[in-house]
C-alpha cells in the first residue's frame, strides 16, 4: 500500500514526513526537485481531473 505521507506526490520519491515540504492546496509532499516546478503544476492538475471525475454536482 502507498503511503502518501511519506512520498512526493509529483515523482514518488521517498521523503521524510518531518522535513519535506508540503504543497498548501493538497497538503500533500512534494519533495525539493519537484517543489515549484512545471511537473508539480502537472501533477496537481491531474489530481484536480481524478477529483472532477470522482464529484457527481448537482449544480448544473
Ligand atoms: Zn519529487
Amino acid at each position: 500500500m502507498t503511503d502518501f505521507a511519506r512520498q512526493c506526490f509529483v515523482c514518488g520519491k521517498a521523503v521524510d514526513p518531518e522535513q519535506v515540504e508540503k504543497n498548501r492546496q493538497f497538503n500533500l509532499p512534494v519533495c525539493s526537485d519537484c517543489k515549484d516546478t512545471d511537473r508539480e503544476k502537472e501533477a496537481i492538475a491531474q489530481l484536480l481531473e481524478g477529483m472532477a471525475e470522482g464529484f457527481v454536482c448537482g449544480c448544473i
